[in-house]
């Protein structure tokens, strides 16, 4: 194994809490017995049942439904939210609600606008935490770090060709950067060795004196769409 596959495993492993490797006898480093094993590129079922019925952060305590994630399995863009908001709990699904309707409808017609046959269905879509935090607040960093695991673990699954971070946490989240997301947004950034493009969440475009940032959110999107699927 060459340093460079060395670093980028125990980046994964990091990333997943493991925080302690021993070598055995043969001299392959490996995560303690206590510790989940993750395989690069496993199944997003199985991610999904090593989740189960989440008890691991007090998120689980007002949550109607758990939302994983929909979409492509082998999607190569993939769309990171914050968390669940009051339609997505209910239904389990993300991006649902009138944010989530515009999203759709952001891809879709972007795409169409753009040459590109793309449906919603064709990219994957899921959030930093997987709970609604109550009354719709930011996720605390401890419930991202938590969480963030299975994150991690769902974007080494798919191997997009680019994430789209939708808004500040998500971005931040993602890419270690501290700036606000109109510092972040229309720019290229990374997550592991994958490009990350920063952009407004669809629910501030939402507001009604916020047209300028609609204007913004579909350059950004324009921009991902083409390096992705040119
Ligand atoms: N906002 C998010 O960040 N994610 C959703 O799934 C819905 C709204």
């Amino acid at each position: 194994m060459d340093a460079d596959l060395l670093r980028r495993y125990l980046e994964f492993y990091q990333d997943l809490g493991i925080k302690t490797l021993y070598r055995r006898a043969g001299g392959t480093a490996c995560p303690t017995a206590d510790q989940p094993k993750a395989v690069m590129g496993e199944p997003l079922p199985q991610i999904l049942a090593d989740i189960g019925d989440c008890r691991r952060c007090r998120l689980h305590e007002g949550r109607t439904k758990l939302v994983f994630g929909v979409g492509n399995p082998t999607a190569p863009l993939v769309f990171v939210g914050e968390g669940p908001g009051a339609d997505e709990d209910a239904q389990g699904i993300p991006f649902v609600g009138r944010a989530g309707q515009l999203l759709t409808q952001m891809i879709e017609n972007t795409a169409k606008r753009e040459g590109i046959a793309l449906t919603r269905d064709d990219v994957y879509i899921c959030n930093v935490v997987k709970c609604r935090p109550p009354g719709n607040r930011t996720p605390e960093p401890d419930e991202m770090e938590i969480c963030g695991q299975f994150l991690t673990r769902q974007l080494l699954a798919i191997r997009p060709k680019a994430i789209c971070a939708l808004g500040g946490t998500a971005a931040r989240a993602l890419t270690g950067h501290k700036e606000g997301v109109t510092k972040m947004r229309g720019k290229w950034f990374q997550w592991r060795d994958v490009p990350v493009m920063v952009s407004y969440h669809p629910s501030y475009l939402l507001r009604p004196y916020n047209q300028d940032a609609k204007r913004e959110a579909w350059e950004d999107l324009k921009k991902v769409l083409h390096f992705v699927y040119d």
